[in-house]
């Protein structure tokens, strides 16, 4: 049982042990906020100095997408560049935090409803570390990945995060990292800080539904009409919110920040779970 040892020692060393650490859903939107400084990036920074420092984090990306669930396990993930057409300075950029085995195994046994898998060939994609390094530029804290099965409805990565809730109370942060609002195919780059109309509305009724606890509607995304059919066009990037409101407990609340449509068709709205 040294694993569990392992992360219970590394929990113990907290200034904030016994505290339930908050859950979030990230809207990662584009790579370079993982280089930039801007109001996003500095979201990120702030909550990285004024959180309870985890004993480590678990990311579920947008970008990682396999058939079947499977957590990275190995002792030093790699930084993966999963963008083309960006500045080199971005292709640069290595993350260097280490795993977690240990929690790669405890999260594994946490959830009952599937086998998840260990494994030793991703590592860290862009959807968490464009993230996490301005949270934690000093990469020590231990950053794992959760994947996405994409063969799999809402309702199943809302059941997985229900039983991912158990870790919170160790101590590691849970964020999903998509955006609720994501339409490659229509960004516009000359609409840099606004959104399409259809984006705004949506932006506006995930947060009414968000607040107002209406997971049923939320999960049923499909029935959301037309204006949800061009926020979702493939769930990539909203199935990570599921996870974020599988998280939430019943009597916690929620808050909104970084809710701003970026190029028209992303929104960055991100939710704190708490
Ligand atoms: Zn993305």
């Amino acid at each position: 049982m040294a694993s569990l040892h392992d992360l219970k020692n590394l929990a113990d060393d907290l200034p904030g042990r016994g505290t339930r650490m908050p859950a979030f859903f990230i809207g990662h939107g584009s790579p370079m906020n993982g280089i930039e400084d801007n109001a996003f990036s500095r979201s990120w920074a702030d909550l990285g100095r004024t959180l309870p420092e985890p004993a480590a984090v678990l990311c579920i990306s947008a970008h990682w997408l396999t058939d079947g669930t499977h957590v990275t396990a190995m002792e030093q993930p790699r930084t993966i560049h999963d963008f083309y057409g960006f500045p080199q300075e971005l292709f640069n950029v290595r993350y260097p935090a280490p795993g977690s085995p240990a929690l790669a195994r405890e999260t594994a046994a946490a959830i009952t409803r599937t086998k998840v898998g260990l494994d030793h060939e991703w590592g860290l994609d862009h959807g968490t570390w464009s993230v996490v390094k301005q949270m934690y530029p000093e990469a020590r804290i231990p950053v794992l990945q959760l994947s996405i099965d994409y063969a799999k409805p809402a309702s199943y990565h809302y059941g997985l995060a229900e039983e991912l809730g158990v870790l919170r109370n160790k101590g590691v942060l849970i964020i999903g990292s998509g955006n609720m609002v994501h339409n490659l195919r229509m960004l516009n780059w000359r609409q840099p800080e606004s959104g399409y109309d259809w984006a705004e509305e949506m932006n506006a009724k995930f947060k009414t539904m968000i607040e107002a606890r209406q997971d049923d509607k939320l999960l049923d995304y499909h029935q959301l009409g037309p204006s949800a059919k061009l926020a979702i066009p493939t769930p990539d990037h909203y199935f990570p919110l599921m996870y974020a409101l599988g998280l939430r407990g019943p009597s916690e609340s929620v808050a909104f920040f970084n809710d701003h449509l970026s190029m028209g068709s992303v929104s960055m709205t991100s939710v704190k779970i708490f």
